[in-house]
């Protein structure tokens, strides 16, 4: 399969910023690893390519944000981390939940998310001061609520389009487009993104027949930028043994009591790190 990757370049004489993007692998990564249903897929592919592109934009090597829809769906929260490497995590509330496919045969993102309620958009340049941004959804299908996030929360106009196809459990395309203006470019430049935005309404079929490079062609002949993205998380078993030391060995024990072993789940990527009696003891020290 192709890798995830993201093209950049300015189009309109330097005053449009395009991204493109192909999230098809990262996407599917992300499934194989929380056993999304086809819609929740869609709803997280959806977002975290969004993310990534929020990503693209941070500067520095510690930076990092999270993105949390939040509409009042049956499907719930879906949250997406990354960093200014592209290395992006996540998880929706309720990935086994299923429904049918709207009448224009898209995956029913919105009916999912559902569009009553907030994005929140926080980033850290790694200062340890964070930047939180929050809009109103607009119907949960994700792509026009980063448009309005852009807007209301970055005061800077951006036409998104984007789209995840699934079929039999594999995610055939995945990516998104996004037009923003840059400062200054005035209202031709915006309408221009509005009407350009247009030709990118079956996404995720134009990323499975043209990939990246194909469909950034759509609009220009000018060389482009390439990075790589990822579904990457940053946990590990050493980070779980920190969780463990933190909560202190007498609740450690506890809970191997009780248990048997010891389980710590990391919500991002859906993995679980086992502690028998033995790792515990190793752990601590032997001394109980
Ligand atoms: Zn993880």
């Amino acid at each position: 399969m192709r890798k995830s990757i993201i093209l950049k370049t300015l189009i309109e004489g330097g005053n449009i910023s395009l991204a493109v993007i192909d999230s098809t692998e990262a996407v599917q990564e992300a499934m194989r690893r929380h056993h999304f249903t086809a819609v929740a897929a869609a709803a997280f592919g959806r977002t975290m390519t969004a993310s990534a592109y929020l990503c693209s934009w941070l500067k520095g090597e510690n930076s990092s944000l999270s993105v949390t829809v939040n509409g009042g769906g049956p499907g719930g929260k879906v949250c997406v981390a990354g960093d200014s490497s592209l290395r992006m995590r996540g998880f929706v509330e309720h990935p086994d939940l299923d429904l049918p496919p709207r009448a224009d045969g898209k995956l029913d993102v919105g009916g999912f998310v559902g569009g009553e309620g907030t994005m929140t958009v926080v980033s850290d340049d790694g200062t340890g001061l964070p930047f939180t941004g929050t809009s109103n959804l607009i119907s949960g299908e994700i792509a026009e609520d980063f448009s309005a996030y852009f807007l209301t929360s970055e005061q800077r106009p951006t036409a998104v389009a984007l789209g995840v196809k699934v079929k039999d459990g594999k995610v055939l395309g995945a990516g998104g487009v996004f037009l923003q203006p840059l400062p200054g470019a005035g209202e031709e430049a915006v309408s221009f993104c509005e009407r350009e935005i247009g030709r990118f309404t079956h996404l995720s079929s134009l990323i499975e027949e043209k990939g990246a490079e194909g469909t950034l062609r759509m609009l220009t002949e000018e060389p482009y930028d390439e990075r790589r993205l990822f579904f990457r998380c940053h946990c590990s078993k050493k980070r779980a043994e920190g969780a463990l030391l933190s909560l202190g060995r007498r609740d450690a024990e506890a809970l191997l009591e009780e248990q048997g072993q010891i389980s710590v789940h990391c919500h991002y990527c859906n993995t679980d790190y086992i502690f028998t009696k033995e790792d515990i003891k190793r752990l601590f020290g032997e001394e109980a």
